[in-house]
């Protein structure tokens, strides 16, 4: 089979596939607290998620992460993750990995490892347990640190996301970091982004990452990495901890050139880019058909249309999200 390529030469190696639109928690940032959810017959069926990511890796995909939604909330997700462990044994995928809100990794860690998963991206915005509960409403603070202790024992890797919110975590981002850091992980800032209404006002809540890392300088010393993932992320290292520090800053433009990746919704809608409405619907093909082929073919046709870059932007005096679905539907 050939390889994804996009118009702009650039291989698509990384799919980021949400497994459901649901969640225990409701983040102010990402939810409105009275979602509506999606009604079953249109989520993808265990089986067609199988089916979907395989004809990926088949297509040349290296890199698999589920999302959600919170992914750990869908029922007999183990099922699924067992499957696609089948392609890290084969060597045809390089990592299989989640990113969640760790709810329920007291439950899962262990077998997550089992399945050949080595490392979970964490969403954690506070240490304050008052905090957390006006972060994410419906959060419970000690099942959280219970799912980060289990991880820790099964010796998953843990690599924290933190979503800088002015005038509430950005006091903390050095507790944060030290917190991180002396348990041996990485930690990761991102920029709230303009997606879905949410029922807040974001200019309030948006905190330029350039104003968070000029505060860390005041008290780290930062060094440059080269590292890169092909995403929006960049990395330096506190000399004083000796642990990384990332900045996601999706607003700027500058990491569009390297794109490795595209995104799949619970429903089978393929995203050729995190910041554009163009989408491509891959649950047609697949359920009118039991040969993938007709999957591919709408797959390469897709990527053909992966556009150079996107446009985010908040709109100042409309106040409106930019692109107008939650991310919980894209999994960010
Ligand atoms: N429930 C899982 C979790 O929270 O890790 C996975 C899905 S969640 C949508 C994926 C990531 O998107 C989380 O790190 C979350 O903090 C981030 N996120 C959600 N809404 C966001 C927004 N408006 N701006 C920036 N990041 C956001
Ligand atoms: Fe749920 Fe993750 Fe969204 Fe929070 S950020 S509401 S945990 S999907």
């Amino acid at each position: 089979m050939t390889q994804l390529v996009d118009p702009f030469d650039r291989a698509i190696t990384y799919l980021r596939v949400s497994v459901t639109d649901r969640c225990d928690f409701r983040c102010v940032y990402c939810m409105a607290e009275d979602m509506t959810f999606l009604p079953k017959r249109e989520v993808l069926s265990l089986e067609e998620l199988d089916r979907l990511c395989s004809a990926f890796v088949r297509l040349g995909v290296r890199k698999l992460r589920l999302t959600g939604g919170e992914p750990l909330v869908r029922r007999n997700i183990m099922w699924l993750i067992d499957r696609l462990g089948r392609h890290l044994g084969s060597g045809d995928l390089d990592e299989l990995t989640l990113t969640t809100n760790a709810s329920q990794l007291a439950k899962y860690a262990q077998p997550l490892v089992d399945a050949g998963v080595k490392r979970v991206n964490v969403s954690f915005d506070t240490l304050d347990p008052d905090k957390f509960a006006a972060i994410t409403r419906w959060g419970r603070y000690d099942k959280v640190m219970a799912g980060l202790a289990a991880a820790k024992k099964a010796g998953l890797h843990v690599k924290i996301n933190t979503v800088a919110l002015r005038g509430v975590n950005d006091d903390e981002a050095e507790r944060l970091i030290d917190w991180a850091h002396g348990e041996g992980w990485d930690i990761t800032f991102i920029e709230v982004m303009p997606m879905g209404d949410v029922g807040a006002d974001r200019l309030d809540q948006y905190l330029p990452l350039s104003m968070l890392r000029g505060q860390l300088q005041q008290r780290y010393t930062l060094t440059d990495l080269p590292d890169r993932t092909g995403g929006p992320a960049r990395y330096v290292r506190a000399e004083e901890t000796g642990g990384r520090i990332g900045f996601i800053t999706p607003l700027t433009h500058n990491f569009c050139e390297s794109c490795n990746r595209v995104r799949v919704t619970c429903t089978g809608t393929l995203y050729m880019c995190l910041g554009q409405e163009d989408s491509a619907d891959l649950r047609t093909p697949l359920r009118t058909s039991d040969d993938d082929g007709p999957l591919m073919e709408s797959i390469h046709e897709a990527i053909g249309r992966k556009p150079r870059g996107h446009d985010f932007v908040i709109d100042r005096r409309q106040q409106k999200p930019a692109v107008g679905r939650h991310m919980s539907v894209t999994g960010g």
